[in-house]
């Protein structure tokens, strides 16, 4: 069916991926621009969507694009009566798409280049690393990434597979390795562990989304070979636990074979509080660090609140 509509393998991916659960029809019952109105066609939405990221100059300025930008896109009957519709899509946390730039204008970070972006570590002693290893990675985990902390992003240091924070004096640099199938984390600063609880909260949350994907957390060494390496043995987290709550206190490097104290791993990576809950009891390590917050439900019974019904070109208001 996505053949017949000459769509690539991506956009299909899309498609799936976003309505997989839904049902027939979109209805974003928290979101206040969309409360309203519910959107009953596929196409018409990934086409809507589509036209902005297809779109020769939005793509020219690797993403970005204005108000303005959008009335020429959309300027299409069925689309130019929905247009704070589409981009609140868009936006809105089911997409992840794009996000309001501080200045004005908007980027979409999947249209970002592709080439790293320097920047100088203040130091490499003791940074603290931090990895998720995928057995599926989705595409577009890490552009959704950057629309979700896309406040904390420093000085504008962000490209298509990676992005630089900055919150509470410390850095974090967080890149995807979509071939090795990991997203790596690499902090330096003050307050690192705070930080990374921070940034494990958004990814479990966007793991969450995506239909509890399934993620191993991996912890990185700390004998006196790893420490300080930019590339330490790193071990499952999981494993970590299953050797402690077992009665193993300690794993062995497979780099410089020592053995190395679990409690003390753990504790390098993780604030006090988590440490004491990771070895007290039997957690979900695949997802959840903490409560959800502020996910956007999407709802596929119709609500009573909505008033207006998308059906393509025809825009049916009225209320129920
Ligand atoms: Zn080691």
């Amino acid at each position: 069916m996505c053949n017949k509509h000459g769509m690539t393998e991506d956009r299909a991916l899309f498609l799936s991926e976003f309505f997989h659960d839904i049902g027939v029809f979109l209805h974003f019952r928290d979101d206040l621009t969309l409360r309203d109105t519910i959107f009953l066609n596929h196409e018409w939405v990934t086409d809507g969507v589509y036209k902005v990221l297809d779109n020769e100059h939005v793509k020219a300025h690797y993403g970005h694009f204005t108000d303005d930008d959008l009335v020429e896109i959309w300027k299409e009957e069925k689309y130019k009566e929905k247009r704070k519709e589409l981009l609140a899509l868009m936006k809105n946390r089911k997409f992840e798409l794009c996000y309001e730039l501080p200045g004005g204008g908007y980027l979409a970070p999947n249209l970002l280049p592709v080439d790293e972006q320097p920047y100088e570590w203040r130091s490499h002693q003791d940074n603290l690393h931090f990895e998720y290893s995928y057995q599926f990675m989705p595409k577009g985990i890490l552009t959704r990434f950057i629309v979700r902390r896309h406040k904390d992003i420093f000085q504008q240091t962000h490209w298509r597979y990676g992005v630089l924070l900055d919150y509470d004096n410390t850095r974090a640099l967080v890149r995807e390795r979509y071939f090795e199938r990991k997203l790596t984390i690499m902090l330096e600063g003050s307050n690192k562990k705070g930080f990374l609880e921070i940034i494990r909260k958004t990814i479990h949350e966007l793991h969450d989304s995506y239909n509890n994907l399934a993620a191993e957390e991996m912890i990185p060494c700390n004998c006196a070979l790893c420490r300080g390496s930019q590339q330490p043995h790193f071990y499952r987290y999981a494993l970590l636990q299953r050797y402690w709550q077992n009665g193993r206190p300690a794993i062995t490097c497979e780099q410089s074979l020592d053995d190395v104290r679990i409690e003390t791993l753990i504790h390098d990576v993780f604030p006090q509080s988590s440490v004491d809950a990771a070895l007290t009891r039997d957690r979900d390590i695949h997802i959840h660090i903490g409560d959800k917050i502020g996910g956007d439900k999407i709802d596929a019974t119709v609500g009573a609140e909505a008033n207006n019904v998308v059906v393509g070109k025809d825009v049916t208001q009225g209320s129920h």
